[in-house]
């Protein structure tokens, strides 16, 4: 029997009509039954989140500290059952999964640091007699909105400071992957939040998100997802002259000189593009490789790409889990055929696979001979394809790279101190790599892009503060 998970609102667990979630590995395996909140419920939660707001924003650090640090705690101990839900539900790696959990636990832990770090200024005016502080208030009810690519870590990386500088929440997390976003909210529940401080609105992003981009009393709204619905958050948020933050989609470029350590810029390309399903904001969609490393290059990444494991995530030697679910895998494909038609070779890979149960397995798919025009190369595919766009030198690469709508990460491979110093100052992206992947961050620096992919502050560490408070300039005459 699956288990049934509710809501959380206003301290108590309710809800009874239930979505299922499928293991994209194994359709036949049900990971659970959850609660589909709706637009009432929805504003029962703002409502409650609204009156835990007075109590819960002028309640200590030390209060704080205690329910993050012991939530971290709780993430960590069981990093292995959570851990494997999260493989479950969403088909990343078991190796994969536990690294998000932890990453979780890590967040929490950083951010029950952060409470005990407030601080202000105090300066003089340019008016004698009169002394100005600044100080830092949370912003209120904080709406905060979920994508299922990242089920535990996104979510981390927006309640741990929400809650560190005393906002109350409404949490919706994306419906691919309610098991990881229930996880957290209990761990949180049971770690001593008042009630109302944290609230768990599973259900459709049309009828609960939407509820809660209509709602007058939502403070701000943190959201992660796709630049369509980014772009409903903006709206509505200007309509209610609310304080926003968007992190969206990328296209982001690997570029690989002629200088560059081959091995190197191999494993940057298997591992950004390919790792994770290709289902990462920051995968690396395009292999920009300068013209007298490229056959070598291609040819060392199918070799590679041949003996990569794709199979059930829960399987030990798996390297790369199945696709999300069926529509995600059908725009995998799409998108290669599109890209085939519009010039590109299909040079390995983008076949469908069976393995011992019903999943949406999908190879690895490399296009080479790709345009920067094609829409292959311009729009995100967000699966496991790569194209590959021949340059003939560094300042052609640099201008490919930039030359898209999308700004999150971007990635370099090469020997040259000139070249990578150049990079750095001019790629057009928020985070820049150096013979590294184009993902995998840190979570105790800013994360976020530029153009299409991001909107606002930056999230995680110290610079999270910055959405997740408001500043306050006080004058006082004493006199
Ligand atoms: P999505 O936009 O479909 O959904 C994101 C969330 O928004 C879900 O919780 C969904 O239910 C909700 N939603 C949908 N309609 C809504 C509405 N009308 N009102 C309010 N909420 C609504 O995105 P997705 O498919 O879950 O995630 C994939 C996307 O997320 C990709 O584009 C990926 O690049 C992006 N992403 C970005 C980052 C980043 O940090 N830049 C990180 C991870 C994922």
């Amino acid at each position: 029997m699956a288990q049934f998970r509710k809501n959380l609102i206003d301290g108590e667990w309710v809800g009874d009509a239930g979505s299922r979630n499928i293991n994209p590995s194994d359709t036949g395996d049900v990971v659970g039954e959850y609660a589909s909140a709706g637009v009432d419920q929805a504003r029962q939660a703002i409502a409650a989140a609204k009156a835990a707001f007075p109590a819960w924003s002028r309640s200590g650090p030390l209060a704080r500290h205690a329910v993050l640090k012991k939530a971290s705690d709780e993430i960590m101990a069981r990093k292995d059952e959570i851990g494997r839900n999260l493989a479950r539900e969403e088909g990343k790696t078991l190796a994969e999964g536990i690294g998000e959990t932890i990453r979780a636990a890590q967040i929490f832990d950083f951010f029950a640091g952060e409470t005990l770090r407030l601080s202000g200024e105090v300066v003089p005016s340019v008016r004698p007699g009169v002394g100005v502080e600044i100080t830092r208030e949370a912003v209120g009810v904080v709406g905060i909105i979920t994508p299922w690519n990242f089920p535990i870590a996104i979510p981390a990386w927006k309640i741990a400071p929400a809650l560190a500088h005393g906002n109350t929440i409404v949490f919706k997390p994306a419906e691919l992957v309610p098991e990881s976003a229930w996880s957290i909210v209990d761990i949180l529940h049971r770690a001593g939040l008042p009630k109302g401080v944290l609230n768990l609105v599973m259900g459709k992003g049309s009828v609960v998100g939407q509820a809660m981009l209509d709602s007058p009393d939502v403070n701000a709204i943190s959201f992660t997802g796709s630049v369509g619905t980014g772009k409903r958050v903006a709206a509505a948020s200007v309509e209610h002259m609310r304080k926003f933050q968007l992190e969206m989609g990328g296209k982001n470029p690997l570029v690989v000189l002629d200088d560059a350590d081959l091995a190197v810029a191999v494993d940057c390309a298997l591992n950004g593009a390919f790792f994770s399903t290709g289902q990462r904001c920051t995968a690396s969609s395009r292999l920009i490789v300068t013209d007298a490393i490229h056959d070598r290059f291609v040819d060392a990444l199918k070799e590679r790409m041949d003996k990569l494991v794709i199979g059930d995530a829960l399987d030990a030697q798996t390297q790369i889990g199945p696709v999300v679910d069926a529509t995600q895998l059908k725009q995998d494909e799409d998108y290669i055929a599109i890209g085939v038609r519009e010039g590109a070779t299909l040079a390995f890979g983008g076949e469908r696979l069976d393995r011992k149960t019903p999943g949406f397995y999908l190879k690895p798919a490399l296009l080479t001979g790709a345009t920067n025009a094609m829409r292959s190369s311009r729009e995100e595919i967000f699966g496991p394809v790569a194209s590959v766009i021949r340059v003939k030198d560094y300042d052609e690469a640099l201008a490919v790279a930039n030359d898209t709508p999308f700004g999150l990460t971007s990635g370099i491979c090469t020997s040259s101190l000139k070249h990578a110093t150049h990079f750095k100052r001019n790629s057009e992206a928020g985070m820049v790599m150096v013979n590294l992947p184009t993902a995998g961050v840190d979570f105790h620096v800013p994360f976020g892009g530029r153009k299409g992919s991001s909107y606002g502050p930056r999230e995680q560490g110290r610079y999270a503060m910055e959405f997740y408070t408001t500043v306050k300039t006080a004058y006082t005459f004493a006199g």
